[in-house]
């Protein structure tokens, strides 16, 4: 399989690793939205954020918290933003499931889309549909 990101675990493309252990790496975004952008994913690979095990989340989530802690204090952030871009609708473009941490400043962008509004009543058709398919879905998820 071609992976750049298996490729940065295996040592075959080089990165600015950050830090790793047995089930997570970390390492600068090439492309860095802010300076100190860090990406964090799980060794093993999986497509998307729906495609994880739970365990394997945790790691990565624990993880998170870890390196961002350290990310941000480095480089004196403000705040800072943990993105997860799933399927490619919503930009993802490595399809090795990783998150962003995103170091943020006071007044240094802003993210803005076109919000929408709900017309009369279809904010509840739209809650009705999603809770009917987290009851479809519950018992396999949780077992
Ligand atoms: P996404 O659009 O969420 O799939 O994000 C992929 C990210 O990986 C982008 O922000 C890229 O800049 C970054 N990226 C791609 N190739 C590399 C690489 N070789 N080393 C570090 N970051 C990379
Ligand atoms: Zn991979």
């Amino acid at each position: 399989m071609d992976c750049i990101f298996c490729d940065i675990i295996e040592g075959r493309s080089e990165a600015e690793i950050l830090y790793q252990d047995e089930n997570i790496i970390s390492f600068l975004d090439i492309r860095p939205v802010n300076y100190g952008h860090t990406l964090v994913i799980t060794k093993k690979h999986f497509d998307n954020f729906l495609s994880i095990p739970p365990n394997e989340l945790n790691y990565l989530m624990k993880g998170m918290q870890f390196v961002a802690s350290a990310v941000i204090k480095s480089v004196n952030a403000d705040g800072f933003n943990l993105i997860l871009n799933s399927g490619k609708a919503a930009g993802q473009t490595i399809f090795h499931f990783h998150f962003h941490i995103i170091p943020r400043y006071l007044n240094d962008f802003r993210f803005k889309p076109d919000f929408k509004r709900y017309s009369d009543g279809a904010i509840k058709e739209f809650a009705d549909k999603i809770r009917s398919e987290l009851n479809k879905q519950k018992d396999s998820f949780y077992g």
